[in-house]
Parts: C-alpha cells; sequence; structure tokens
C-alpha cells in the first residue's frame, strides 16, 4: 500500500465516541408477527443491558388495539429489574401514556409525533403543530413527577402520504417541543426515504439551528441507505442513534421491506472506523441472534452472516505467524 495514496491529504474528523440507542423492544418487536412472551423481551433485555449499551427504549404505551406486540409493556417494566446507569425509556403518544409509564416506575417517556402534515391529518386529524402542543399537559406531569421527555419526530426526511416534506416543516415541530422544554428530539425516518445528503444537510441546518438540542437519528434500512445515513449524520454533528437488535421492525407502508437498521451492525461499522460505543459487540451479535430465534426468522444483519472484519484480520495474522 505504501505510496498508493498521500496520507496527507485532507482527512475528516470522526468522533471518538457515539451513543446507540436499543429500540428493538420496541420498535423492532412492534412490526413483528410472533411476539416474544414477556419471560423472552426480559432475556434480550438483560443481554441487551450486559452488552453495554447504557440507553434502551423498552416499549411503548399505547392503544392495545393499535399494536398488540405492547400491550405487556407494563408487566415487562414490572418485572424487569433496572440497572444504574441505564436509562430505559418508552413510546408514548399522548398523556394517558405519560401517566401509564409513570405508574410503571419509569422516569423517561418519547412522546412521537408525524413531521408530516399529511400522515397528522389523515390519522388524528391535526396537524403536527397542533399535535405537539396538546402536549403541554404531558410536560406539565413530567415536571411535577420528576420525568423526563423526549420527542420522537417521524416522517422527518419523507412521508408516503406527502412525499417531501419541506425544512421548514420539521423545523416548526422542533420548535413546538423546544417550546414544552422538551430538548431530545429524534428525527426519525420511519419509512426509509432519507439519503445521505438529505441527512447531512439537515443535521447541520438543525444543530445550527437548536444548539439547545439533544439530537438523535433513527433510521430505518428500507432502502439500504441507514448506514450511509449514520455516517453523514456524524459528520453532521449527530452523536446519538437509534437501532434495533437483528435488524426488526420492517416498514408499515413497506410490507416484507427491511426494519430498522440492525444495532449489531452499526456498532461493527463504528468500531471498524475507530468510532467507540461502550458495548460489546459479540455480545449484541449474541443478543441479535436470541431475537432473531425468538421471532422465528432470520436476522436481516450483514455482520451476523459475514462475521467481523476484525476475525478476519487476526485470521490472517495467525496464518502468517505460524509460516
Ligand atoms: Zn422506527
Amino acid at each position: 500500500m505504501k505510496g498508493s495514496f498521500d496520507m496527507s491529504s485532507p482527512t475528516i474528523t470522526w468522533p471518538a465516541r457515539v451513543t446507540l440507542c436499543e429500540v428493538g423492544l420496541r420498535d423492532g418487536l412492534q412490526n413483528e408477527k410472533t411476539i416474544p412472551s414477556v419471560e423472552q423481551k426480559l432475556q434480550l433485555l438483560d443481554a441487551v443491558v450486559a452488552s453495554g449499551v447504557k440507553v434502551i427504549e423498552i416499549g411503548a404505551f399505547v392503544h392495545p388495539k393499535a399494536v398488540p406486540q405492547m400491550v405487556d409493556t407494563d408487566a415487562l417494566c414490572r418485572a424487569m429489574k433496572k440497572i444504574d446507569g441505564v436509562e430505559y425509556r418508552a413510546l408514548v403518544p399522548n398523556i394517558k401514556g405519560v401517566q401509564r409509564a409513570f405508574d410503571a416506575g419509569l422516569t423517561k417517556a418519547k412522546l412521537a409525533v408525524s413531521a408530516s402534515e399529511a400522515h397528522c391529518l389523515a390519522n388524528f386529524n391535526s396537524t403536527p403543530v397542533r399535535m405537539v402542543e396538546g402536549f403541554a399537559d404531558c410536560a406539565e406531569f413530567a415536571a411535577q413527577n420528576r420525568m423526563t421527555l423526549s420527542g420522537a419526530i417521524s416522517t422527518s426526511f419523507g412521508c408516503p402520504f406527502q412525499g417531501k416534506v419541506p425544512v421548514a416543516q420539521v423545523e416548526n415541530v422542533v420548535r413546538s417541543f423546544v417550546k414544552l422544554g422538551i430538548t431530545e428530539l429524534s428525527l426519525s425516518d420511519t419509512t426509509g426515504m432519507a439519503n445521505p445528503r438529505q441527512v447531512y444537510e439537515l443535521g447541520t441546518h438543525m444543530i445550527r439551528m437548536f444548539p439547545e438540542v439533544q439530537w438523535v437519528m433513527h433510521f430505518h434500512n428500507t432502502r439500504d441507505m441507514a448506514l450511509a445515513n449514520i455516517v453523514t449524520a456524524m459528520q453532521a454533528g449527530i452523536r446519538m442513534f437509534d437501532g434495533a437488535f437483528a435488524g426488526l421492525g420492517g416498514c408499515p407502508f413497506a410490507p416484507g421491506a427491511s426494519g430498522n437498521v440492525a444495532s449489531e451492525d452499526v456498532i461493527h461499522m463504528l468500531h471498524e472506523m475507530g468510532v467507540d460505543t461502550g458495548i460489546d459487540l459479540l455480545k449484541a451479535m449474541d443478543t441479535a441472534r436470541m431475537a432473531a430465534g425468538f421471532v422465528g426468522h432470520a436476522a436481516a444483519s450483514t455482520v451476523l452472516k459475514a462475521g467481523r472484519c476484525a476475525d478476519l484480520v487476526k485470521e490472517k495474522a495467525k496464518a502468517q505467524d505460524n509460516k
């Protein structure tokens, strides 16, 4: 390789560390046909914690008819052993959800809204901004009960109903959240429409406009762009990402499409790049195998199929030593 390229050429700076939030128990399982039991969910949760993940979305407090996969979130919360230093959060649609999360012993809830006006009007007969303004009671309840709220803004990168979602629409939703004092926000690409350039541009823009916000990005790998999106998001300055074990999840608007970006693929890529996650990749791969076993189909995970690059490098070095 010596002399084949100039190492002094302009370099890209990479973060030393990023945080990976595991959303497999919620977003991953939410779209699965075979639903693991509470006992199995507890096993998954233990495995996730043991691998070193510090932020875990354990379920959702939504109407059981809407999302039957999440019906046992209360039971899971009651049964789980909370470990110090790990954040356990649940997705909620409204004040009822926040109260249920509190009753179940959680101190963090994530309020979800769609940035797309067409999506919100079709499903809730409301606009995204009006929906966020309606979360004022959640903010009040959280303040009184020492809970922390975050927000998830889905379809931030595009919407199957509306097509393009103008940046101004996303900004308006962000501003409404910030007005309520909710400053941890996830820009979510539920339907896998985001591309790397768009992610970079929206990411840098949002960080500049709202420096007080702790940003998270949430990608689905519907069209195989999730890892590329994470790379350009890091370039934009994003330091928190969601992933789901085994790449579970799917897309509600594209039956059969692949799901959330697989946590173990994200961890593998980041470690290969020298970006630390604090997570043990081999353990994360074991978690993914367990999850795939519980849902009864193969994991959508390239590192599970091909193995770690690091293992190949080690094997080659060993073969050289034995010569
Ligand atoms: Zn999602």
